[in-house]
C-alpha cells in the first residue's frame, strides 16, 4: 500500500508517517530528511541546497525528483511507500505519477492534514526547541507557509478530486489524527 501524507509545514506529516510506518510495516519517505542528510554528509547535493533549505525555500524539482526515483524503483520498498513532504509542486506530482506508472505502482490513499496558519506557527516554535532545526525560526516558518500556499496549494487541487483523497483535521491531538487515519484505512 502506498500513501501520501500531505499538508502545510508543521501539520504533523512526519509524526503520522512514522505512525503508519510502524502500523503497516512500510517505509517513511521524507524528502526533508533525505535533503537534511545530504547537507549533514556535505555532499555535492548538500552544498547546492543548503542556502535554499535554510531560507525556507524549496529545493529544485530536479534534485528532489532524482532522489525519489531511486526509492520508487527500490524493490524492497515497492508498494510500501509513505510519502512525507513529497510531492510539493505540480511538477513533482506529475513526476510521481510517471514514476509510479513505470514501476507498476499506484497511490492508495492521500491524507491531507489541514491546519490553520496560527496553529502551525505555535507548533513549529515548539518543534524548534525539541528538534533544533535551522529552518524552524519564526521568519522562516512564515516563508515556508507562504511557499506552501503559493506552490503546494495547486497540488492539493490536483489531488482533491481523486477518490483516494481524504481530508483530516490536523489541528486535533496526535493520537486522534492517527485514529482518524486508521478508521479511513479500514473503510
Ligand atoms: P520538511 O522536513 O518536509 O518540512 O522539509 C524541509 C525543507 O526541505 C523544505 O522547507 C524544503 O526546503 C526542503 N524540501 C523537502 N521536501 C521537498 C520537496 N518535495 N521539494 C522541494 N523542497 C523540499
Amino acid at each position: 500500500m502506498n500513501i501520501i501524507i500531505f499538508g502545510p509545514p508543521g501539520a504533523g506529516k512526519g509524526t503520522q508517517a512514522k505512525f503508519l510506518e510502524k502500523k503497516l510495516n512500510n517505509f517513511q519517505i521524507s524528502t526533508g530528511d533525505m535533503l537534511r542528510n545530504e547537507i549533514k554528509k556535505d555532499t555535492e547535493i548538500g552544498k547546492k541546497i543548503i542556502n535554499n533549505m535554510n531560507d525556507g525555500k524549496f529545493v529544485d524539482d530536479e534534485v528532489v525528483n532524482q532522489l525519489l526515483e531511486k526509492i520508487i524503483f527500490d524493490s524492497n520498498k515497492m508498494n510500501k511507500l509513505i510519502f512525507d513532504g513529497y510531492p510539493r509542486t505540480l511538477n513533482q506530482a506529475k513526476n510521481l505519477d510517471i514514476l509510479l506508472k513505470k514501476s507498476n505502482q499506484k497511490i492508495d490513499y492521500i491524507f491531507f492534514l489541514n491546519v490553520q496558519k496560527d496553529a502551525i506557527i505555535k507548533r513549529i516554535q515548539k518543534r524548534k526547541i525539541l528538534e533544533k532545526r535551522s529552518d524552524d525560526d519564526a521568519e522562516t516558518i512564515l516563508k515556508r507557509y507562504d511557499t506552501y500556499m503559493q506552490i503546494t496549494k495547486p497540488v492539493l487541487e490536483y489531488y482533491s478530486k481523486n477518490d483516494n483523497f481524504h481530508e483530516v483535521d490536523g489541528s486535533m491531538e496526535i493520537n486522534q489524527i492517527s485514529q482518524k487515519i486508521e478508521q479511513i484505512l479500514t473503510l
